[in-house]
């Protein structure tokens, strides 16, 4: 499962020993606002933080940190509450999420991953992406928490062999946290519309591929003819394929299966938890 990994890096991080196996999910965080809560999302995402053991360390790849040239770790010891989003509620603006960062964690995730150089950011800190969603996970904000920038430029099979580079964090405790939404259109979203057929079509086939374990397929979305429709940029979706990696081809276990305002699906996927259990 850990194959690829350079294994010398095991010496780089002894603060995070093992835990067992963490599992790893992407989420599907929708609008800014289901940061305030009490609505079935939040309240699945607080459910899965008591359900998954607590982690020693939070990687977060948000939709919302996409980096222009190569990819970056964020390196920062106390990171700032980015609100990035406009025309929101004033409370919202008012969130922060005051969770550590870790400089020994970015300096793991730099070590190892092979497939592509790292670099380590000081500037960017928690986007929405990331604390929306962790504030019901961990209300407490008190795990550390480092982002993972994403790039246009960069191939989706580097980012699966990335995600599989990383796979080895989850027998440290790391939890690995994909976020965006499996359907993003927002140029089509109508809060009085049923679920387009297309978004329907589409968060159907990253389903049936997912559980499947038809990992070629989903690196290679753009060949389904109503992709440009689900994802008229892609950053939303690319989480998902460093989390696929990350995964391993363990069991995915799907919740929060709902597409909102007709053209957004914040269906929800996490691998490897006990089987046991239900979201
Ligand atoms: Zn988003």
């Amino acid at each position: 499962m850990n194959d690829g990994i350079h294994s010398g890096s095991r010496e780089d991080a002894p603060a995070f020993l093992s835990h067992g196996r963490m599992p790893v999910a992407f989420i599907g965080h929708g609008s800014p606002e289901n940061a305030l809560g009490n609505n079935p999302f939040s309240n699945t995402w607080k459910r899965l933080g008591e359900m998954i053991p607590k982690p020693a360390l939070i990687l977060s790849i948000s939709a919302h940190w996409v980096t222009q040239e190569g990819i970056a770790v964020t390196a920062i010891e106390h990171p700032r509450t980015i609100h990035d989003f406009y025309g929101f509620p004033d409370e919202l603006y008012r969130i922060e999420y005051p969770a550590p960062g870790s400089l020994e964690g970015a300096k793991l995730v730099q070590n190892l991953v092979r497939s592509s150089s790292i670099g380590l950011d000081y500037e960017w800190g928690l986007d929405h992406g990331t604390w929306s969603v962790l504030r019901h996970m961990y209300p407490d904000a008190d795990i550390p928490v480092i982002q993972l920038s994403l790039n246009y430029n960069q191939p989706l099979s580097l980012l699966y062999r990335i995600g599989k580079e990383l796979n080895l964090l989850r027998t440290r405790g790391v939890l690995i946290l994909g976020s965006g939404n499996l359907v993003h259109n927002l140029m089509m979203l109508n809060m009085r519309a049923k679920p387009y057929p297309w978004a329907v079509e589409f968060d159907d086939i990253v389903k049936t591929n997912l559980e499947t374990r038809d990992y070629d397929s989903l690196i290679n979305y753009t060949k389904y003819h109503i992709s440009s429709l689900a994802h008229p940029t892609s950053e939303h979706y690319l989480p998902l394929i460093c989390v696929i990696g990350a995964a391993g081809g363990d069991r995915p276990q799907f919740f929060n299966e709902m597409i909102f305002g007709g053209s957004v699906s914040m269906r929800s996927v996490v691998f490897g938890l006990d089987t046991k259990k239900q979201v």
